[in-house]
């Protein structure tokens, strides 16, 4: 039977351990055409103090000599002031400093000369000129730079999506998050998972191939039914993150919802500290869903304000309405905010019970914040037994009060604000670990991992020849992250939000 299965399976097994030990990374950059050698402004365009032309390839040796006249290359990676001059023309073109990176020691792995310029545009320009006449040369495309690193093994998928949201970053946190990711961290946990998997793999090959004739102990199977199990709960644990690391990347959407003229609209006034959306005593002003994004602590905040929720035979009022709930629905955090005059009249518990059930379109589930605004429209009288209320109110929904007038209550409201979005994207205290994937392309390749696992786990007991393809599969799922396998389909997608430069 087990000489069967070796025989069944080595056709199989060839193929699969030519799939995942060749380096598609290393093929592909062989059948990539990278002999040229490529120039860009890697700083701003635009007047400037200092302007970085950088350029890469094996020209770049050359591109010093001639601009700088220099009879030997400058020390590497140390700065050097010269003049620049166009080797053509003689014309001396401004005074620059100069570094030179000698392969493999640069950020595309090529050798690799900065010119720091002028930054002027006509400086910048007449030395781009100078480089153009030079044999060899050609202006980078965008995200060139980057994909020269990739292709020569300097950086690998997940390291250069996360430079490309660092260049995006807008917000603090985010850009803690991409500079963590830039700096191997997913890399790092997928490439331990790999190992783990190449562990067990080997393991199994070596039970199949030699199990009977080399009296292998069947306890191997028990040991690699362990790893696998610890290694599945360890994937579970990253793909149960809520999401968090796709949400600090992305933007938390948070909806203002609410009956009309509750203040729904001044909040969001009050919130991006501009006019965004007229504030009017008519109900049924705001028809459409208004967005604006806003930092708050550090967190991009993508807020929806919404048409005031109501029964209506107004056509396009009420497809506002529809829209709202319709944002309420995919909202990761919900605002509901409420008229205090309104909750003086009924028990503040009952109330905020009920609000799921008023509006039908929050998700019990959602994360939802309560604001009771126009609180000084308040008597103190009033106001006293809305505190005693708040106190003893049973609800698990978070609820504050404000007045958008006063601004009363405001800081308070954004504490909340901060500490909601906080947990939503970096969890909260019992959060076993700060997230690592960034985005659904991630979650995709790690969620089939997963599952080749699962399948691994299930037939492992039975079937080892089947159990081990699983495995293998799970290890290309990993590759596919990282870019060591099947990376062309997705090269232009992922460099075609990176500018020209880098
Ligand atoms: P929306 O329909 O829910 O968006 O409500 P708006 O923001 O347009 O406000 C409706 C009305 O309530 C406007 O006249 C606002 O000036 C008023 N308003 C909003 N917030 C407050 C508040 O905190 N106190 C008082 N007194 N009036 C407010």
């Amino acid at each position: 039977m087990l000489f069967r299965r070796i025989v069944v399976n080595c056709g199989l097994r060839i193929v699969s351990i030519l799939r995942c030990r060749s380096n598609p990374q290393q093929h592909f950059a062989s059948s990539y055409s990278n002999k040229s050698t490529i120039y860009a402004l890697s700083s701003a365009p635009g007047k400037s103090g200092v302007a970085v032309i950088r350029v890469s390839g094996d020209e770049s040796a050359n591109v010093i000599m001639k601009m700088t006249r220099f009879q030997t290359l400058p020390k590497p990676r140390h700065a050097t002031v010269t003049n620049i001059f166009n080797h053509h023309s003689g014309e001396h073109l401004d005074k620059a400093m100069v570094i030179w990176f000698p392969r493999p020691h640069s950020f595309t792995g090529e050798d690799v000369c900065e010119l720091h310029v002028h930054g002027g545009n006509a400086v910048v320009s007449s030395i781009f000129r100078a480089l153009s006449e030079l044999p060899g040369l050609n202006h980078a495309e965008a995200g060139e730079y980057t994909k020269r690193a990739f292709l020569n093994g300097k950086l690998d998928l997940t390291e250069v999506e996360g430079l490309g949201d660092l260049i995006h970053a807008e917000t603090e946190e985010q850009r803690k998050q991409a500079l963590k990711q830039m700096d191997g961290l997913l890399k790092s946990v997928v490439e331990t998972w790999g190992k783990d998997l190449l562990n067990c793999l080997a393991h199994l090959e070596a039970y199949i191939d030699f199990g009977e004739d080399q009296h292998i102990d069947d306890d191997v199977i028990d040991d690699v039914t362990t790893k696998i199990n610890s290694l599945a709960a360890q994937i579970q644990e990253h793909l149960n993150d809520k999401r968090r690391g796709e949400l600090l990347r992305s933007g938390v959407r948070l909806a203002i919802v609410g009956k009309p003229n509750v203040g729904k609209s001044s909040l969001l006034n009050l919130l991006t500290t501009k006019q965004t959306a007229i504030v009017s005593p008519i109900a049924g002003t705001t028809r459409d869903v208004l967005q604006s994004t806003i930092d708050v602590n550090g967190f991009p905040v993508i807020i929806s304000d919404t048409a005031g929720i109501r029964d209506t035979t107004d056509v396009i009022e009420s497809e506002g309405v529809r829209r709202a709930k319709e944002a309420a629905l995919i909202a990761d955090l919900v605002i509901f905010v409420i008229d205090a005059m309104e909750i003086i009249q009924s028990n503040l518990t009952t109330y905020v019970k009920s609000i799921n059930k008023q509006l039908d379109c929050i998700n019990e589930n959602q994360r939802t914040l309560i604001v009771i605004n126009k609180i000084d429209l308040m008597k103190s009288s009033q106001m006293e037994i809305l505190k005693s209320s708040l106190k003893n109110c049973d609800s698990d929904m978070m609820v504050t009060t404000l007045s958008c007038t006063t601004q009363t209550g405001f800081k308070q409201f954004l504490n909340d604000l901060s500490n909601q979005v906080k947990i939503l994207c970096l969890g909260d205290d019992s959060s076993p670990f700060s997230p690592s994937l960034t985005q659904e392309r991630h979650r995709a390749h790690v969620a089939n991992c997963f599952t080749e696992l699962c399948h691994c786990q299930s037939v492992l007991k039975d079937d080892v020849v089947i159990a081990a393809e699983h495995l293998r599969l799970a290890m290309n799922n990993l590759g596919k992250l990282t870019g060591k396998i099947g990376a062309e389909d997705i090269l232009d997608v992922i460099f075609r939000d990176f500018c020209i430069g880098k």
